[in-house]
């Protein structure tokens, strides 16, 4: 397709901007730019039609299956939308006198109330843009809280083998060191291991419940006992909160902070769709250490206030603000049942799935899954020399987007598949049947499978060279 310079002619608009009716400033000289910025000059109907061109070559969660497992794809309600765009809400500004957005200061406090009452947590922030912003954000406070009680020799974050990769950069990014624990063959965290490797250097743990591998922790209120023994703080990676959410909570199993996924657990869009929001949860120890801007009630009226010894800010302003919109609407939709509905829904899903596909597919671990489960095609491959990447490749044929390939890192030739709850039978059928015919090419005609696939916009790409050299700007001829 022709990119957006491509389309450009010389004088070509889409703007109509209204008369001027303020006073005219003259930008100083030193402050102009030398060269002329070369932006892209197309009309209306050529931005409409690149945008249109571009989304179909994308497959995102309105054009089919995403059971892109760790990430919660599910279905982002259109009410939520409708909520976030009325203009109370998507026309004010940041810099705006507070008492002329107290209902936007509600919405934070009402979400809060709400999201603490899921996590069981007393305060929460919403600064972080993104989970690992939140992590970074609680390590951050993890720091303050150990510094402040003149604890400093605390330099030591232990995160589990099967952990995403966000865990141990985030401990690094805040200058602490990393240490591994080992999984157990049943994907559950060793605790004789934990238990050996905590310390005086201990500041905490970092734990993925349910685990990276669709598994909850059997032994929690042990494994953050043992942390808190320690002198330690734990810390709840909330990615994969869709399954417990309204069932249990991570502050009653004896967490100090948690992060949530706005954009995967509470239906609000994910990284190309819209700003992400990776909230914090806290328990009242470590309040005063919160990032800035965190909206109280001060006799009738809604402030922003700095907590005591405050970390600081962690990004412009308060956090994405639609975004906070958007889950709550998705919370107040659900309600009280509809919470726990969804996240047994979910858990159904993912087990109906397993269930009808453990036949040919060797799944990692036995039992119940909770709301995804993992594959591993090490035998396929043995026996065919079609791996898990051919097999998502595929599945793209299908019509279907692939799940998540080779994570965690702990499975060899992985396939993690987490349908979420808002899917139906009838999808989750024609996917097992996807599934199940591409086992039996895999058998009949291993070829066929490393062409694949065959039907989408752009065939195979060559993985490498797309993340070793990508072409991010556009080369002009001149
Ligand atoms: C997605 C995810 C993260 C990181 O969240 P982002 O919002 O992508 O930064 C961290 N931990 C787990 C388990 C995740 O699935």
């Amino acid at each position: 397709m022709k990119l957006v310079f491509e389309r450009s002619q010389p004088g070509r608009y889409n703007a109509m901007l209204p008369e001027l009716d303020v006073p005219k400033y003259e930008i100083p000289k030193e402050l102009e730019r030398e060269q002329e910025l070369r932006l892209p000059e197309v009309s209306q109907p050529d931005v409409s039609r690149h945008y249109t061109e571009l989304a179909k070559q994308t497959f995102g969660v309105n054009d089919g299956f995403y059971p892109l497992g760790s990430c919660t794809m599910k279905y982002n309600p259109k009410i939520n939308d409708e909520m976030a765009g009325l203009p109370g809400f998507a026309g004010i500004h940041p810099l705006q006198p507070v008492h002329t957005v107290q209902g936007a200061l509600e919405v934070f406090k009402t979400a809060e109330a709400l999201l603490t009452e899921i996590t069981g947590m007393d305060y929460m922030t919403f600064q972080p843009a993104a989970g690992a912003h939140g992590e970074l954000t609680a390590l951050l406070m993890f720091k303050a809280y150990h510094k402040a009680n003149n604890d400093v020799k605390r330099n030591k974050i232990i995160v589990p083998d099967a952990a995403h990769g966000t865990n141990p950069a985030s401990a690094s990014m805040v200058g602490y060191q990393t240490v591994n624990i080992k999984s157990k063959e049943n994907g559950l965290v060793d605790v004789e291991a934990l238990r050996a490797a905590v310390g005086e250097d201990t500041a905490g743990l970092m734990l993925t419940n349910p685990s990276t591998v669709g598994l909850f922790e059997e032994n929690i209120a042990e494994i953050t006992q043992i942390i808190h023994d320690a002198g330690g703080l734990n810390y709840y990676d909330g990615a994969n909160l869709n399954p417990i959410m309204g069932i249990v909570r991570p502050g009653d199993m004896g967490f100090d902070v948690v992060h949530l996924n706005i954009h995967k657990t509470f239906s609000t869009p994910h990284g190309g769709g819209g700003p992400g929001s990776g909230p914090i949860g806290c328990k009242e120890i470590l309040k005063e250490f919160m990032p800035m801007y965190y909206p109280e009630r001060k006799e009738d009226a809604f402030v922003f206030t700095t907590p005591g010894k405050t970390i600081g800010s962690v990004k412009g302003f308060y956090g994405h603000f639609g975004i906070v919109v958007r889950a709550l609407t998705y919370i107040l939709t659900l309600g009280q049942e509809g919470i726990p509905e969804a996240a047994t829904n979910a858990v159904l899903n993912a087990n109906y799935m397993m269930s009808q596909l453990s036949d040919l597919f060797d799944m990692k671990y036995e039992g119940p899954c909770m709301h995804e489960f993992v594959m591993t095609l090490e035998r396929m491959k043995k026996e065919t020399g079609v791996t898990a990447l051919d097999v998502a490749k595929g599945i793209l044929d299908n019509g279907m987007h692939p799940p998540t390939m080779y994570f965690p890192n702990v499975v060899h030739e992985a396939l993690m598949v987490e349908p979420t709850e808002t899917e139906s039978k009838e999808t989750i059928d024609a996917a097992v049947k996807a599934y199940r015919e591409i086992y039996q090419k895999a058998y009949s005609d291993p070829e066929y499978l490393k062409a694949a696939p065959y039907h989408t916009f752009i065939r195979r790409v060559d993985e490498v060279k797309a993340a070793r050299q990508p072409i991010l700007s556009y080369q002009f001829e001149d």
